[in-house]
């Protein structure tokens, strides 16, 4: 089978079809599972590292619009992140890698099967630094520049307001700067682009990330499902590797009872005697966020000799 390549990169979701030369047969005629994921942007790099983390073989370099998977039942296709919400929603595709803001932006019924821990920023109301406002119900009645219009109405509604939307699609930042908006709805990750417009943030709306998310209905055709559960349980596996530390260590064995409640493991944690008699070596997990509050915990309670290393995976 051969299909057409289009060379635009910006598919909107009607197009979607017509640029795939014979789409509907790539859609509907194979039982592979279809996931979209960012073509280009800050979710790219991060979505097809873990695709191949979990030992997914296929090619995605140049300006392909999908890949088929050597060894798993995938295609993946590669999309606008704006389009990806709609095209799961619609079941274009089974599944969708997309922040998490753009679910909730577009307000889409899908699946949220698991945040991937990337792409990481928060949705916030933020107002000039030297502005007379400072909290969001001064702002019920205020102009509001976002190109999150979706969240951004919502969030005032749900508080009994009525402000005025102003939807820009880019540098939405120097709005209020340019008097077109008493705050802005934005995207913030660092929060040097608000510093850099003299903004800060007065309200975080939504925490975001990254999430794997799936159609309703792929979710209720067993096949599908079963497929869905075993690319799952993968990244699941990779995912959790990558929040713990394999941690190996010496100790007295006097010390362990107060060891073993810094460092309590996965379980329990392994522990094997040493030729040393009073030492025992210990095996066990630590979380990346707590490691180096661990670490300082574990030497004042007597462990030497910690070696740490990365996991590939964990089942847990
Ligand atoms: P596309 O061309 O696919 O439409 P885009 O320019 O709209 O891309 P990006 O800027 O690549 O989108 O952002 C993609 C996603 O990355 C956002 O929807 C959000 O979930 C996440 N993200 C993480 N940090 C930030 C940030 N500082 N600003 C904006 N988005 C961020
Ligand atoms: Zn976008």
């Amino acid at each position: 089978m051969r299909y057409e390549i289009a060379t635009s990169l910006h598919l909107g979701h009607g197009k979607f079809f017509a640029l795939m030369g014979t789409p509907r047969s790539l859609i509907e005629s194979d039982n592979r599972l279809k996931l979209a994921i960012q073509r280009s942007g800050r979710l790219t790099e991060d979505s097809l590292d873990l695709l191949r983390h979990i030992g997914l073989g296929f090619e995605s370099y140049g300006q392909r619009l999908f890949s088929h998977c050597r060894n798993f039942p995938l295609s993946i296709l590669y999309a606008r992140d704006d389009d990806i919400p709609d095209y799961v929603g619609l079941g274009t595709v089974d599944l969708g890698i997309v922040g998490r803001n753009l679910i909730h932006e577009q307000d889409i019924p899908v699946v949220e099967l698991e945040a991937l821990g990337f792409g990481y920023c928060s949705l916030v109301v933020a107002v000039l630094r030297d502005s007379r406002i400072s909290t969001v119900e001064q702002l019920l009645r205020a102009k509001i520049a976002t190109s999150y219009p979706g969240s951004a109405r919502r969030f005032f509604e749900s508080m009994g307001g009525e402000p005025e939307i102003i939807t820009i699609s880019g540098s939405v930042e120097v709005a209020p700067t340019l008097g077109m908006a008493d705050a802005i709805v934005e995207l913030t990750a660092t929060g040097s682009s608000l510093q850099l417009n003299d903004l800060h943030p007065i309200h975080t709306i939504l925490e975001s990330e990254a999430v794997l998310v799936a159609n309703v209905a792929s979710m209720s055709d067993p096949q599908r499902r079963q497929n869905i559960e075993r690319l799952l349980l993968r990244i699941r596996a990779v995912h959790a590797a990558s929040r713990f530390k394999y941690v190996m260590m010496n100790a007295p064995e006097k010390r362990l009872p107060e060891i073993l409640g810094i460092v309590p493991g996965l379980k329990a944690p392994t522990i094997v005697p040493l030729a040393d008699p009073g030492w025992v070596a210990i095996h066990t997990a630590i979380e990346e966020e707590v490691f180096w509050e661990k670490i300082e915990q574990l030497r004042t309670a007597g462990a030497r000799e910690i070696l740490v290393s990365s996991l590939e995976k964990l089942l847990l």
